[in-house]
């Protein structure tokens, strides 16, 4: 952990065993704190934050490059680590290190763009608009993109002058501890960003029940995220909620359905579906509906499966025994209910994979909205598919979720796009692309996906206060 700019176990001599998920072997042993290590992280951050505040922006900007430097100069040990903890393969695992990285470079430069207002109110006096890191912020993050869901909060948390305790999850701290140690190693100064690790239940709780933090950015499950919104109604502290997903992929019958099929694939099974704008439910037009399978099933039939340190792979493992066996009560629920298996529905069998959590990525279709995997969110490789008439019906399922965090549609009609676009309850809609995530466009959730925006200028906002300074001019 990194408290107040020292390496340091948990007072209490705590510790973890970080497993492979490919494998079952042992990665690592990391310290894990307790809520006395949140109270000292915490404090640290506090007492950093007058100095952090009030640092010259390009200063903050050009600190923040050199941790990007940094972490590109150790991509391959935290790619690695990466692998080894969550699953993913390596080549995405560096994408995700890139992208970290990534964060890093543009906050530096958005945080030296930081500006306010001044407005003329009314004779004999002027109002300026001013906006100011708003304190302490806790950054709590999930599994899933240990590195990548961390730099995006924190990079802008610090550029905006904030300082920063932040909590991966305790299943997956090893690339996010590479990834903070490089960026002390480029030069912070002490306390401006703890690394505390630890559970959700202790150290996550502390972090959002103590007065110290001003702002809790949390990303993880819709149910956590309630918790959290409700203890922290206690103080009444800023949020910012990336919560769960469904997200529907419609399936127009003007649709290119080669590149449908391709982005649906891509989209439903990278990260072995544990992605939170993963394709959920395809919704595609009966007339269609024949060839728009045959080709989803035919690409799903050429993924290759295995422990991603292996370059040939594109799927590695679940992430744990957990996920999988949602999966499979998701899957046996739609079969029970009428749904059909196309493709896998089962574990690969071989002696490659006997000790690691894998799983053949699953082509359903058949489904209809009765079923856990249309309503609940699965986080896990399955491509359920529903057939349509008309692009009422299409929409009244697409929107027919407690979520709203991606909508994806697929039609060679701009107005029938638009059509859908504007009446998606989404905050992020894709046209004939599942790539929504864009580091200059806003990324965020309706309803039970989330409240507040991380990604764009939008993300630094998260972590400022605006002031109004009211000037009266004599004689204007
Ligand atoms: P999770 O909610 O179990 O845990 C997320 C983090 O919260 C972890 O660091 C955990 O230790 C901590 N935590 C748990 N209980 C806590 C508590 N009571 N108080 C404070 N902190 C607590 O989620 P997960 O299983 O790690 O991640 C998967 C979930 O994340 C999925 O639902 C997925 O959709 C969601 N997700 C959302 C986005 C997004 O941008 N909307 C991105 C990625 C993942």
């Amino acid at each position: 952990m990194l408290i107040d700019g020292k390496q340091v176990d948990s007072m209490a001599g705590k510790a973890a065993t970080i497993t492979n998920p490919a494998t079952g072997e042992a990665v690592a042993e990391v310290s894990m704190g307790e809520r006395a290590d949140a109270i000292l992280a915490l404090e640290a951050a506090a007492r950093a934050f007058p100095g952090w505040s009030k640092a010259d922006p390009r200063e903050r900007g050009d600190l923040l490059r050199r941790g990007a430097e940094t972490v590109r100069d150790g991509i391959e040990e935290i790619a690695r680590l990466l692998t080894m903890e969550q699953g993913k393969p390596l080549r995405f695992a560096r994408r995700e290190v890139e992208s970290s990285a990534e964060a890093l470079d543009y906050y530096a430069g958005e945080g030296e763009r930081i500006s306010g207002e001044v407005v003329p109110v009314s004779r004999g006096s002027r109002s300026l608009i001013i906006r100011q890191p708003l304190g302490v912020a806790a950054i709590i993050s999930p599994w899933n993109y240990p590195a990548d869901l961390l730099a995006w909060k924190l990079a802008p948390a610090l550029a905006a002058g904030c300082t920063v305790v932040a909590k991966p999850s305790s299943h997956t701290p090893l690339a996010a501890t590479r990834f903070v140690m490089a960026l002390a190693e480029a030069g912070l100064p002490s306390g401006v960003l703890n690394l505390i690790h630890g559970s959700g239940r202790e150290v996550g709780r502390e972090l959002v029940e103590s007065p110290i933090p001003r702002k809790v950015s949390f990303t993880g499950e819709t149910d956590t995220g309630k918790w959290i919104m409700e203890r922290a109604a206690r103080t009444l502290k800023r949020l910012s909620l990336e919560l769960g997903g469904s997200s529907p992929a419609i399936v127009c019958e003007d649709a290119e359905i080669d590149e449908a099929a391709a982005a649906c694939v891509q989209r439903a099974f990278s990260n072995m579906g544990q992605i939170c704008i993963s394709v959920n439910r395809i919704y595609v037009h009966n007339s269609i509906a024949e060839e728009f399978t045959t080709e989803l099933v035919r690409r799903t039939e050429q993924l290759r499966i295995g422990d991603g340190l292996d370059p040939e792979v594109d799927l590695g493992p679940i992430f744990s025994e957990a996920q999988r066996e949602k999966t499979e009560a998701h899957i046996a629920d739609a079969q029970k209910k009428g749904a059909r298996i196309l493709f896998g529905g089962r574990r690969p069998e071989g002696e490659k994979f006997r000790r690691g959590f894998f799983f053949l990525p699953t082509v359903l279709d058949r489904m209809d909205h009765s079923m856990r995997m249309m309503r609940e969110e699965t986080f896990g490789p399955v491509a359920p598919m529903m057939s349509f008439d008309t692009d009422e019906e299409a929409l009244k399922l697409a929107n027919d979720s407690r979520y709203g965090l991606a909508a994806y549609v697929f039609t060679a009609d701009m107005t029938r796009a638009f059509w859908f676009a504007e009446r998606l309850e989404a905050g992020s809609v894709g046209i004939n692309t599942t790539n929504v995530i864009v580091p200059k466009a806003p990324f965020g959730g309706w309803k039970e996906s989330g409240i507040g925006r991380e990604r764009s200028r939008a993300a630094l906002r998260e972590y400022m206060e605006e002031k109004h300074i009211r000037i009266g001019l004599r004689g204007d």
